[in-house]
């Protein structure tokens, strides 16, 4: 079956229509899909009869600093992507649908927005928060798919989710790498061949802190592949290196037991990455 393109609210409302009832996932995107977004689609798939994917690069979740303007398009190859995984509407909104000229009130993410990513990104995760409540409202879903890459933003809609009552199930899909280990995300186009070398120390770090099991091990570990890196050219340059909870982002100390995230964010060139990895600690 085709893919049903809506570039409005009124358009959802009538690609939805066509649907016919059955149970309906969201895969909210930016585009520049990549087979992580893929992954999630299929996933999608799994748990209901139609899937809606949100193409929209959100202008309220990047800072005056960031990449918004220069943030991959390539609505085509999305919409190709889109037909081969079954999906049914592609919902691509322009900011100016989005967002009212007046608009005032905004989802705040509160303490929990503010620290480790939210440290360096302030306000993205209201940002965040704001756009994928407004499409939970709009399509309606019965269950959303997020990646746990990006596994700050995964806990904090979790919490929108249960603070303000959203009937909406949440789940979460594992990260998709290449064989080498880095993370796919739409930003590895910007990174040139000597970038791409540095990058790698972001999952190696990860790795080498989960074959530890003490929190302060798991770091130091962790820590010595991110410092290394940090003497290549082009260096890695460390934002942060946490180990956190999963479901609050509180850093985990040494005594805790049960399942944490080693999160890492850094800059390589021009380019902005983040990675994480879920480890067991004892
Ligand atoms: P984005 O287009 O970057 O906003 O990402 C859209 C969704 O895809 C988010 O839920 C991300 O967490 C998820 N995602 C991004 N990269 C990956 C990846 N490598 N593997 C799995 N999911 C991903």
């Amino acid at each position: 079956m085709d893919v049903i393109v809506a570039g409005d609210r009124t358009e959802l409302v009538k690609a939805k229509d066509t649907l016919g009832g059955g149970r309906i996932a969201l895969v909210p995107t930016m585009g520049a899909l990549h087979e992580g977004h893929r992954s999630l689609i299929r996933l999608a798939r799994e748990l209901a009869d139609h899937v809606v994917v949100s193409v929209f690069v959100n202008p309220l979740q990047f800072g005056p600093n960031e990449d918004f303007s220069r943030y991959p398009r390539t609505f085509d190859a999305d919409l190709a992507a889109c037909a081969e995984e079954g999906v049914r509407v592609v919902f691509a909104p322009s900011a100016e649908d989005m967002y009212l000229p007046d608009r005032q009130v905004q989802v705040s993410a509160g303490r929990m927005g503010a620290i480790v990513e939210g440290a360096f990104r302030p306000g993205h995760f209201d940002g965040v928060l704001t756009v994928v409540l407004k499409l939970f409202n709009l399509v309606q879903p019965d269950v959303a798919v997020f990646g746990q890459k990006d596994a700050q933003q995964l806990a904090l809609i979790r919490r929108m989710v249960a603070d303000l009552n959203v009937p909406v199930e949440i789940a979460g899909g594992p990260t998709v790498r290449e064989p080498d280990g880095l993370a796919l995300s739409s930003r590895n186009r910007y990174l040139s061949p000597a970038d791409r070398v540095t990058a790698l120390a972001l999952s190696r770090a990860l790795r080498a802190g989960s074959g530890r099991t003490v929190p302060s091990e798991i770091l130091r570990a962790a820590a010595a592949v991110l410092d290394e890196a940090a003497r290549l050219d082009p260096p890695l340059l460390l934002d942060y290196v946490a180990l956190v909870d999963p479901a609050t982002f509180t850093p985990v100390e040494d005594g805790f037991r049960g399942e944490a995230v080693l999160a890492v964010a850094a800059k390589v060139g021009t380019t902005r990455l983040i990675d994480n990895l879920v480890v067991a600690v004892s």
